[in-house]
């Protein structure tokens, strides 16, 4: 099977986790300040929290940003289910604004229209998870602006994107966010096993942050309500929980990113090779808005489907067949059974509902081959019935 993506693991890897293994620390060493500085400097941002998946960075990013009951979080309906669960753990509401047909991210007008609506109902959201889908960023000045106008606080939710830019400035640097959430899941662009990441600019909220990725506990004297009992002496000021990366995972994450650009040219390479290879195809190859430098995750195709003999499904099933490791990014998450038994319903947001009925992801990896990618466009052609 040529899977749909995979880790790139050298022997410099291998070695840097070693090297950890047999040292001191496991965990709590000096590991994690270093990933989470090196990243912090690639991206260029201030801050940098690192933490045991994207999923929990997203938990405590809301949490930091003060969502609580009562208040509301709107993202895209074409995420992974992640970046909506993080509004319900806070017990928020969350809503969703369709997406822009091109890109397949929020769109902004769409998200204007529904602040306006909100803003006469009495119920803005409090904070926008702005999902960069494939690696490709939302339009994020506009966001900004529309935060500016309405109140609302904007975590990126970049866990496609590493490695990505938008207007020439690296993805993660915050310049129209709040804070940014990378994943560090073996099958995005640099990997950890299992991590991810959350960076921002404001000293309060990096603050906060690093309190709720592990129980809430300082031992700094400074943010204690009374003086230090002694050496042994920490408090807990606020309910966090156990977040924290290792050292094993930070090493490989340190290693990972000295390939990180290495590894986004290859993604580029490949989409460039994919949009030669499948222009006469009865699909649409994704679409780049011009002030964007894609992180590259995925390269997912949409099915003509109108001018197709075979249903969607059909094609699925047989590049699967064919050993094509294919997947869909993603189910609408308004359509779990989770979220409708929350009141949503299909038809709800028919631009997400839509592209779910057309997408494809295409392998796309560091170390696939422009021979496997070939296998690919084969396949992809006979199921179509080219
Ligand atoms: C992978 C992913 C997550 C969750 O990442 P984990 O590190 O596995 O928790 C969240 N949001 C999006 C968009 C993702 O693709």
């Amino acid at each position: 099977m040529i899977p749909y993506g995979r880790q790139d693991i050298t022997r410099a890897d291998i070695d840097a986790v070693i090297k950890v293994l047999t040292s001191d620390f496991l965990t709590q060493g000096p590991m994690v300040p270093h990933f989470e500085k090196s990243v912090a400097s690639y991206v260029g941002v201030r801050y940098a929290i690192a933490v045991n998946s994207a999923t929990s960075a997203l938990h405590i990013s809301c949490l930091a940003l003060g969502l609580g009951s009562g208040d509301t979080l709107w993202t895209s309906p074409i995420t992974f289910v992640a970046s909506a669960n993080c509004a319900l753990y806070c017990g928020a509401k969350v809503d969703f604004i369709d997406i822009d047909p091109r890109t397949y991210n929020i769109c902004p007008i769409l998200l204007e229209k529904k602040l306006i609506e909100a803003e006469e109902k009495e119920c803005l959201p409090k904070v926008i998870v702005a999902v960069h889908l494939c690696g490709q960023s939302c339009e994020m000045e506009k966001f900004w602006l529309l935060g500016q106008r309405f109140g609302f606080k904007i975590i990126e939710d970049a866990s496609h994107a590493i490695g990505g830019k938008y207007k020439n400035y690296f993805i993660g640097n915050c310049r129209f966010s709040d804070i940014t959430v990378f994943s560090f899941h073996p099958v995005k662009i640099i990997t950890t096993a299992e991590g991810g990441m959350a960076v921002t600019n404001e000293n309060a909220v990096a603050e906060k942050l690093a309190l709720l990725r592990s129980h809430g506990i300082t031992r700094d004297v400074s943010m204690m309500s009374h003086e230090s009992d002694g050496p042994w002496y920490y408090q807990q000021i606020e309910l966090g929980f156990n977040y924290r990366m290792t050292e094993l995972q930070a090493a490989l994450g340190v290693s990972q990113l000295k390939r990180l650009d290495s590894f986004v040219v290859r993604r580029h390479e490949l989409a460039a090779r994919y949009n030669e290879l499948l222009k006469d195809f009865p699909i649409k190859t994704p679409w780049q808005n011009p002030d964007n430098y894609s992180g590259y995750h995925l390269y997912v195709i949409r099915l003509e489907v109108e001018k197709l003999s075979v249903s969607h499904r059909q094609i699925f099933e047989l590049l699967r067949e064919d050993e094509i490791g294919v997947n869909l990014h993603y189910i609408p998450v308004h359509t779990q059974p989770y979220y409708q038994n929350l009141g949503f319903r299909v038809g709800d947001f028919p631009e997400a509902e839509r592209y779910y009925c057309e997408a494809i992801s295409l392998p796309l990896y560091h170390g696939m081959t422009d021979a496997q990618q070939d296998t690919v466009r084969f396949a992809l052609g006979r199921a179509i019935g080219l």
